[in-house]
């Protein structure tokens, strides 16, 4: 992984010399879940979240004084923003404010110092801003449709994934649906990434539309699940494996094995709260092989 590695080998707890300021601050009101609360449990994750937040251009939901309060999606610098939280330029925006990253451990606690409930990275790295190195695809229930109904989409994704010869993996959103992401090792950019996806997306819609829809379209959802692939494009971000949502529950976006899919409650099943006894309780890591399975877009074809 990059920067943050010598700390990640460590077997202690990383610690972080960034000022925390009323650690008592309440986040999530109607769970008990304070600042402090946070770093607690981002300490514990943080070899975990690392691949997937550091050295990657990072939107954030800032939600200063709890999710109770007023919340908002932040792309760009603010004032008083701390130094462990670093400002690179965008090199197709000239002229433009600079995107946000973070190197080490400091910086994660430095956004969460800033009231970041959520972190939601690019799917590319900053050393390859223009090719994607994962493919994320959201799957969005409208009304009405079950939560098996969600996991079955996600099994279908995951089928799409591997008759292409790519991985699949699958986290909950710590939301309403599942994210299943398969890991890139293409020198392909945006375009045929976005591309990819699309036509998965389509397919999916095409062969069952009373299931999948692959428009955006909010009106036409009802009883279907959205196969959104808009997260595979430049700029665009889903929540990181590990971030914790700014939603009631405090939930986080949770890894898991294909084989504990059909167990999974809900989107939400896993909380800033009981996620350190999940870890703690897991012979291995449910994304161990993503970096390894990575593989390059599959060469153009009917799917
Ligand atoms: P759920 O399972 O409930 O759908 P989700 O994280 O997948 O949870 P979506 O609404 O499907 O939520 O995804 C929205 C994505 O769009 C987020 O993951 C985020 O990266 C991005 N996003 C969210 N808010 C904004 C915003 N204000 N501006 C730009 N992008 C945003
Ligand atoms: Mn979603
Ligand atoms: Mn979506």
């Amino acid at each position: 992984v990059q920067e943050g590695a010598p700390e990640m080998n460590a077997d202690r707890p990383p610690g972080s010399s960034v000022k925390l300021t009323h650690p008592d601050r309440i986040y999530w009101p109607e769970d008990g879940v304070t600042k402090q609360g946070l770093v607690d449990y981002y300490t514990q994750v943080w070899p975990k979240i690392a691949p997937f937040i550091v050295a990657r251009p990072l939107a954030l939901l800032r939600c200063p004084d709890g999710i109770a309060e007023a919340c908002f999606f932040q792309k760009h610098a603010w004032r008083g923003i701390n130094k462990a939280v670093k400002l690179v330029p965008d090199p197709k925006d000239k002229g433009g404010e600079p995107l946000l990253t973070i190197s080490d451990f400091d910086g994660l606690i430095a956004l969460v110092q800033a009231g970041t409930l959520e972190i939601h990275p690019w799917g590319a790295p900053l050393a390859g801003l223009e090719k994607p190195d994962m493919l994320i695809f959201d799957l969005d229930p409208g009304p009405g449709v079950g939560w098996p109904e969600v996991i079955a989409a996600a099994k279908e994704v995951r089928a799409r994934l591997e008759a292409d010869e790519m991985a699949a993996f699958v986290k909950t959103s710590g939301g309403k649906g599942l994210h299943v992401v398969t890991p890139l090792s293409s020198k392909a950019g945006w375009a045929p990434a976005k591309e990819y996806a699309k036509a998965v997306a389509d397919a999916m819609a095409a062969d069952d539309p009373d299931r999948f829809i692959s428009v955006a379209t909010k009106a036409k959802r009802g009883g279907r699940i959205f196969v959104d692939y808009l997260r595979n494009a430049r700029g665009a971000t889903a929540v990181a494996p590990y971030s914790s949502r700014a939603r009631a529950g405090a939930a986080v976006s949770m890894p898991v094995t294909w084989a504990e899919l059909d167990q999974l409650a809900s989107a939400a099943q896993y909380t800033v709260d009981n996620a350190p006894t999940r870890l703690a309780s897991l012979d291995a890591d449910p994304w161990e092989d993503f970096r390894a399975a990575a593989k390059p877009l599959p060469a153009g074809k009917k799917r």
